[in-house]
């Protein structure tokens, strides 16, 4: 077999949870893939680290006083690495010429312009960023389209997806006699909770997932399970499918991590154990596959698989999620926007856990639905809405 050329990577979040796990598998295999730049927004020193590590050619940092840090930590240890900042730094990379694969790890709505700049460019993209689809699924998708670009999904429930359909499928699910997609959940950590104590429920208990170690967001948008209603709008995008046929079903194990329904009753599912490694080694190697560091899964130790159908009263935020990609336009980016705010208060201790919910339906309610045709729409509709969610967090507080 022949070598492949090698793969120049920018990594947009390398400092958190999925930028971690991507420089250990990029790390694994260095043969195939060199770290052209690494972004971070606020952790100056762990960047640091992370370019004396990996001596990418740019690093990426949030504003000029932390650039200047970073320069300078760089260079005491005679690192060559140059220092960029701001949403311009980030979309230069994003869009650099040597730069053949973006990952976009950027957590929130925030992450948007940069993956957006990547796709425009024709990259490699590997999204872990949902909200940029959330908030702009029509405008990415187009620009996919236009430009050429590459776009596979490393959320686990999307890579399992793409790695069940047919391998030319073109979002086109009537087609490839598709029925439904069946997009699991872990029900996160309080599937069993009685619904009383979920009022006294912390920030440390939410981002105790049982399963999965994640940052501390995407923990509380699967406390809320947002999280999984932002990945039905994300699948919605992602594989062309109206959200009636996809269906959310609780799996706790996670080891199944979703799951495509045939019309023929055949059901196809991508298995292995809950770590990320998993899908960032599938997209980075497409269509082959490299070694992730993770063990082979062991079925006889886990032996049982068990599903369950969602509460909607245990979890607004699902229903929420449905009824904003029901209304469309620019309601799911007021959502996105809503939800952003409520858990930052909460990790805040500004709000109670069940008022993550109030503040996003009281948003809701409020918000003008425009149509997303442009990015100025929707980001005035993310600003808005983030106003409408403050003034409702101020209502209600930490109780
Ligand atoms: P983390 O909170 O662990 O990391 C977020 C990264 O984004 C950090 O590098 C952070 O920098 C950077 N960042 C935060 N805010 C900004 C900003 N305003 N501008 C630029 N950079 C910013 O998040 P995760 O790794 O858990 O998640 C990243 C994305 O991947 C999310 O969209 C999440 O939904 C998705 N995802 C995550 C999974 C997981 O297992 N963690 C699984 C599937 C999807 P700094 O550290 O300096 O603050």
């Amino acid at each position: 077999m022949s070598t492949p050329a090698i793969q120049n990577v920018v990594i947009l979040g390398a400092t958190g949870s999925v930028g971690a796990s991507a420089l250990d598998v990029i790390s694994r295999n260095p043969e195939r893939y060199s770290v052209f730049a690494l972004t971070a927004h606020h952790q100056v020193e762990r960047l640091a680290r992370l370019c004396l590590r990996h001596s990418p050619r740019y690093a990426v940092i949030a504003d000029e006083a932390a650039a200047n840090h970073l320069r300078r930590l760089l260079r005491a240890a005679f690192s060559t690495t140059e220092v960029l900042c701001g949403a311009q730094g980030l979309c230069e990379v994003a869009r650099a010429p040597a730069a053949g694969t973006v990952l976009a790890a950027i957590v929130g709505a925030a992450g948007l312009e940069p993956a957006l700049a990547a796709v425009r460019a024709g990259k490699k993209v590997l999204l872990a960023n949902k909200e940029a689809l959330v908030v702009s699924g029509q405008l990415f998708m187009d620009a996919v389209e236009s430009s050429g670009a590459c776009l596979l999904p490393i959320d686990s429930e999307h890579n399992a997806i793409f790695q069940s359909l047919p391998a030319h499928y073109q979002r086109d699910p009537e087609a490839a006699g598709v029925r439904r997609i069946l997009l699991t959940a872990s029900g996160g950590p309080f599937r069993n909770t009685p619904l009383q104590a979920l009022e006294a429920v912390t920030p440390e208990d939410a981002c105790a997932h049982p399963v999965w170690n994640m940052g501390r967001k995407i923990s509380v948008d699967s406390a809320t399970m947002m999280n999984k209603g932002l990945e039905v709008i994300e699948a919605r995008w992602l594989f062309g499918t109206p959200a009636n046929r996809i269906e959310v079903v609780i799996h706790p194990q996670s080891v199944v991590h979703s799951m495509v329904d045939y019309v023929d009753g055949s059901v196809i599912a991508q298995l292995g154990n809950p770590d990320m490694r998993i899908p960032i080694a599938h997209a980075l190697a497409w269509p082959e596959r490299v070694h992730s560091g993770v063990s082979a899964l062991d079925l006889f130790s886990i032996a049982t698989l068990n599903f369950e159908r969602p509460a909607f009263e245990r979890f607004p935020c699902l229903a929420l999620a449905y009824q904003a990609i029901e209304a469309g336009g620019t309601m799911p980016a007021a959502l996105n926007a809503a939800n952003e705010e409520a858990v930052a208060a909460f990790l805040d201790r500004r709000l109670g856990f069940c008022r993550i919910s109030e503040v996003i339906a009281a948003t809701l309610e409020r918000a003008e639905r425009d149509e997303a045709s442009t990015l100025e729409a929707v980001l005035e509709a993310d600003a808005r809405a983030r106003e409408v969610a403050r003034g409702e967090i101020g209502k209600r507080g930490p109780s």
